[in-house]
């Protein structure tokens, strides 16, 4: 794996190159306290001193609403347009909880069911992953399997060091990144940039607030699906759709058609959420998760077993996100504590 340094002023030198050629997306401070991913126009836009945006952003991949296709009639014929034509967009800046929720979107989108628009974006998408340099109090990525300094999975990894920044090249899309602007980057011949990194994932490794303990979570709830406890945790659940529209892995969505003439029109889709009480409710009135009991358990189930059933990923990856917005702190931490200390207390085994 190759490794360069790159200085203050470089940087600012390089994002201006990557804005002129590509479409950068990077971590933008909108409000005083709202962080989101949008393209940019120059250096001076991006918060690179962000710990986590409030949303999430996969948005890039799997947009909130987003065009499929246009139809239209003619000469008694239906004709189809393609809405979506991404040029190559770099995604910078993510931290490496967001870089793991797009590796865990991938197989969705991409595996026995292909998803051509998410694919035209995802392989248009380079994806640049900037190192943590703190510890928000909701993080939890190392007891998922992540880490704030671990960016697998992306092409380029940032770590910012004393004198700039360092960058370790993870595949051959991230070395050509590096490569067309090589005056900007000197090597790093004795590992600085690695032993920088491994310094700074051990020094955070100590601020986590909480550690959860995920082993045999997933057996358990493949032995037990009805437990009374879903019911209490639905109790407080709002049903207000949060968690699921700012996770980076959540990716229900609902399909519809615009056709003001009923001539031409256009076939979109937009985040859905398996909390609505709609979601799964069926043209004959039927509903499969007809309350919240039904409902709080699937999205909890799908984090901690469907989605290692389907694809062998957690369908968590630890970002604290759902734990910091939710109206009523329900906490996917003490949720997965609560499940140890059923299974404890109810002597039945984890595994
Ligand atoms: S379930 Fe919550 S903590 Fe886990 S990835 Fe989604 S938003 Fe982040
Ligand atoms: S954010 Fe909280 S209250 Fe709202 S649906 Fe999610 S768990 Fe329920």
């Amino acid at each position: 794996m190759n490794a360069y340094i790159i200085t203050r002023d470089n940087l600012r030198t390089w994002i201006d190159a990557l804005i002129r050629d590509y479409t950068l997306v990077a971590p933008v401070r909108e409000e005083e306290k709202v962080s989101l991913f949008k393209p940019v126009g120059s250096f001076t836009e991006i918060d690179l001193n962000y710990t986590n945006s409030t949303i999430s952003p996969k948005g890039w991949l799997f947009p909130q609403t987003e065009e499929m296709f246009f139809f239209f009639t003619s000469d008694n014929q239906i004709n189809l347009e393609d809405a979506c034509k991404p040029g190559t967009t770099i995604l910078f800046g993510l931290r490496p909880c967001d870089v793991k929720g797009i590796i865990a979107l991938d197989p969705v989108f991409n595996g026995t069911y292909q998803d051509c628009y998410y694919q035209m974006r995802r392989q248009n998408t380079i994806l640049v992953c900037l190192c943590c340099t703190r510890v928000e109090r909701h993080c939890f990525c190392n007891s998922m399997g992540g880490g704030p300094t671990n960016g697998e999975g992306a092409d380029l990894l940032l770590t910012e060091m004393e004198d700039g920044y360092g960058i370790e090249v993870l595949t051959s899309r991230g070395e050509e990144l590096v490569n067309k602007y090589h005056q900007l980057f000197a090597v790093d011949g004795d590992n600085r940039v690695s032993k920088t990194r491994d310094e700074m994932g051990k020094k955070l490794a100590s601020q986590f607030s909480r550690k959860v303990d995920i082993s045999g979570i997933k057996e358990f709830l493949d032995q037990h699906f009805e437990l009374p406890y879903w019911n209490e945790l639905a109790q407080r659940c709002l049903g207000c759709g949060i968690c699921t529209f700012i996770c980076p892995t959540c990716h229900c969505f609902d399909i519809f058609d615009q056709s003001p003439d009923g001539e031409s029109g256009v076939r979109s889709r937009c985040w859905d959420s398996c909390m609505f009480s709609h979601f799964t409710r069926m043209a004959g009135g039927h509903n499969p998760r007809p309350t919240k009991k039904e409902r709080i358990r699937n999205r909890f189930l799908h984090k901690l077993k469907y989605h290692r059933d389907r694809y062998n990923l957690d369908g968590c990856v630890g970002c604290g996100r759902c734990i910091n917005k939710c109206p009523v702190n329900i906490d996917i931490r003490q949720i997965i504590a609560d499940l140890q200390e059923v299974a404890r207390y109810d002597q039945l085994p984890l595994s």
